[in-house]
């Protein structure tokens, strides 16, 4: 069997990965695929009924073990469970931290309590799991973090104001992480995902039907991209050609137009 898996088989008790936002789109696949590559998963997010049905799935099929650990990552108490977990867990070889929102609009008119949990997600919760998973993996000399990040994190994101800016956080700590973690054995990756077919659209209230279908990526595609890109070793994952191009002309271009770029597509979208 060929090992698919990140980074090299260890010996001994089977690897466990747990992916947050397993319940839905690209950390559903996750779990899915890394199950199929022998992987022992714990799902979290806050929907039991299909985490559990993801389970069963996974166990019936793969005859892998899946765990099920529900949880609200913006509630401190839930967030601490699900850190414990992580800690006491010798057998983690890798943590999928995918789990977050979208908010969209015009920021003085967006709800304050929901730009905070859309920050308490996308980035309290994912540096508080790291914070969690990365001594075990440091003591054992390997295992893998994936940050889920995004395009958006890329530029400012007008109209997207707070979910680019949690993306260009997630993106710049992963980056730091993966020099902090030079020669140890563990590896970070920050996915920069562009349009993928998830529930994320449709949950962040935007209408997407202007745009284009070569814009989007399948979340298998995108899982694929991270996996490949985590044997390599590459720490910026973007995966799909369209979304390299601009993601390297958006890596070269002034910050002044860029923006500007970003605000007159958010508008011709009417996001
Ligand atoms: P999705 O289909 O909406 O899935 C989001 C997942 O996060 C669900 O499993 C959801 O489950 C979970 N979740 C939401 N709030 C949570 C909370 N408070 N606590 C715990 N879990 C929570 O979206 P997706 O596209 O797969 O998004 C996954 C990641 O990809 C996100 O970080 C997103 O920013 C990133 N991304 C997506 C796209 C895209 O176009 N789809 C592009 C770039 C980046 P419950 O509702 O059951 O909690």
């Amino acid at each position: 069997m060929a090992t698919t898996g990140p980074s090299a088989e260890p010996r001994g008790p089977r690897r466990r990965a747990l992916v947050t936002g397993a319940s839905a789109g690209i950390g559903a696949v996750f779990a899915e695929r890394l199950a199929r590559d022998q992987y022992d998963v714990v799902l979290v997010a806050r929907s039991r009924d299909r985490l559990e049905a993801l389970a069963k799935r996974i166990r019936d099929e793969r005859g892998m073990e899946a765990e099920v650990l529900p949880a609200d990552l913006t509630v401190p108490e839930e967030l601490a469970r699900v850190e414990k977990s992580i800690a006491a867990d010798s057998r983690l070889e890798l943590l999928v931290n995918n789990a977050g929102f979208g908010t969209y609009g015009p920021f003085a008119e967006l709800d304050p309590e929901r730009e905070e949990l859309e920050i308490r997600l996308n980035v309290i919760a994912l540096v508080r799991l790291a914070r969690a998973a990365l001594p075990v993996m440091l003591a054992r000399g390997h295992g893998s973090i994936v940050n889920v990040s995004s395009l958006a994190g890329w530029q400012p994101c007008p109209h997207n104001a707070t979910y680019g800016a949690t993306k260009a956080f997630v993106n710049s700590f992963t980056e730091a992480l993966h020099e902090e973690l030079r020669g140890t054995g563990v590896k970070v990756q920050a996915l920069c995902p562009g349009f993928t077919r998830t529930e994320f659209q449709e949950r962040a209230g935007i209408d997407t039907s202007a745009l284009p279908d070569f814009a989007w990526m399948e979340p298998e595609a995108v899982v694929e991209a991270s996996l490949e890109g985590l044997r390599r070793g590459e720490v910026l994952c973007v995966p799909g050609a369209h979304n390299k191009a601009l993601a390297a002309v958006t890596s070269v271009l002034p910050r002044a137009v860029t923006r500007r770029m970003a605000g007159a597509i958010a508008r011709r979208f009417g996001m």
